[in-house]
């Protein structure tokens, strides 16, 4: 979905979507409907867009591989700016870097908006560095593999808070 700056009334424009189909499914997989709300908010040259988005995501746990769905819900601002002929257009990247510090500032070839790809992409810098199934998840056994959750196994490991718990699971991977 497309919005032109000139679109955008002197009190603003809210643009709900509540179908998936601007959602990055492919790479983040999802149970239940998404919910992406953007507030555009016009000056001069520059827009303001925030807004929030609300999904169930679909997870593995990385320290126990059982699936799990967490609540997402995310807020965030970017300022949209117009340069004309900017080489670079506003693209969607996994991999991109984000520094909370800095202000968000993407800048456009065109004064127009693509609501979808500001939505994806913050879907993109929302997501954990880390799965967990909860904090505490007690993860695999290291010796008979069983998700030590359930209960114990009855193998002589090391106690579940050791430091060294992950380590040997690295060495264990190799
Ligand atoms: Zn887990
Ligand atoms: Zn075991």
């Amino acid at each position: 979905m497309i919005v032109q700056f000139i679109e955008i009334p002197a009190e603003g424009l809210q643009v709900q979507l509540t179908d998936t189909s601007w959602f990055p499914l492919a790479d983040i997989p999802v149970s239940g409907e998404v919910q992406g709300t953007l507030f555009l908010e016009r000056d001069v040259g520059r827009v303001l867009a925030h807004g929030t988005i609300q999904y169930l995501q679909s997870l593995q746990c990385d320290r126990c591989l059982e699936n799990f769905n967490q609540d997402r819900d995310v807020e965030f601002q970017v300022v949209l700016e117009y340069i004309p002929g900017v080489e670079r257009p506003l693209e969607v990247s996994a991999e991109q870097e984000f520094d909370p510090t800095e202000e968000e500032v993407e800048y456009l070839s065109e004064p127009a908006i693509d609501v979808s790809n500001i939505l994806r992409q913050q879907v993109f810098l929302s997501q954990p560095f880390k799965a967990l199934c909860r904090e505490d998840c007690l993860g695999l056994c290291l010796q008979c593999g069983k998700n030590k959750n359930f209960g114990d196994c009855g193998c002589d490991n090391a106690p579940s808070d050791s430091p060294f718990q992950d380590l040997g699971r690295l060495f264990k991977s190799k």
